[in-house]
């Protein structure tokens, strides 16, 4: 295999190693305990989970999804999780190369990532995760070599944040029901601060035409009423990963006038 082919294979095995971790964190800090401190067990019969059947994806097949103590069912969530980051990697890998922007675009793609998890959970979407990424996202901006200028990066925080809190403001207005929260719009902060202001037309577009689609049938499936609140995250997350690849060139879109156009490339 040549080199480059070997890149590949350690990017997805990397990324299933910060998959493991992702799952620690969506798990633990929504429920307040610490991300260090105890190391796994299995949540039944407590016992320890030994770095050899801690092995991301690998021993969940191996264990046939099963405790090896006690043979609880290991929930599925966890080897998805770590699939889902492998995958991302590669995503990140694939724009990016091998760079400092591949580690950077991960870990931004991988916080989006957890974000979502948590959003689709618990409804609601940590400020360490949202306005830290913010932060660092304006922050990356004055490294030589970025593709953005600090003041796009800077105008991408503020407007992605007015953006969906002046749209949640109207909203409840209208209606004085609460549709989208901060989260949210902290959230699009984040996104606009690591793709820049020109993005957020786009992802805001794809994410509301996905939210409206997906909602529409989870709402109907579910049988609740037109008010059940739907965790916007997870959409705009996923139209800030499909923004990526062709941000970057490696995918040309259809009618690519419009979408040049709407995603302001
Ligand atoms: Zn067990």
């Amino acid at each position: 295999m040549e080199l480059k082919g070997i890149f590949w294979v350690f990017s997805f095995l990397f990324g299933l190693c910060v998959g493991s971790f992702i799952n620690v964190v969506a798990w633990r800090w929504p429920r307040g305990q610490s991300i260090i401190y105890p190391s796994s067990h299995c949540p039944k019969c407590k016992a320890k989970i030994s770095w050899f059947d801690n092995i991301p994806l690998l021993s969940y097949l191996l264990l046939r999804g099963k405790c090896r103590s006690c043979g609880e069912k290991i929930s599925l969530r966890y080897p998805v999780i770590e699939l889902i980051s492998g995958l991302l990697s590669v995503l990140a890998y694939w724009c990016f190369g091998i760079s400092i922007w591949y580690l950077i675009y991960y870990g931004f793609l991988s916080a989006l990532f957890t974000a979502s998890i948590i959003d689709l959970e618990h409804r609601l979407i940590p400020d360490e995760i949202s306005i830290g990424g913010a932060i660092l996202g304006v922050g990356i901006a004055f490294l030589p070599s970025h593709i953005l200028t600090p003041l796009e990066t800077f105008f991408g925080a503020v407007v992605g944040f007015l953006l969906i809190f002046i749209i949640a403001q109207l909203y409840y207005l209208f209606t004085k029901r609460e549709g989208m929260g901060m989260g949210d719009a902290k959230l699009l902060g984040m996104i606009g601060a690591f793709l820049g202001w020109r993005a957020l037309g786009g992802i805001v577009f794809l994410g509301s035409l996905l939210g409206i689609i997906i909602g529409s049938v989870a709402i109907i499936a579910q049988g609740k009423g037109r008010f059940f609140k739907i965790p916007f995250g997870p959409f705009l997350s996923f139209s800030a990963l499909i923004y990526i690849p062709v941000w970057c060139g490696k995918v040309k879109l259809p009618f690519s006038h419009f979408f040049s156009y709407l995603l302001g490339l």
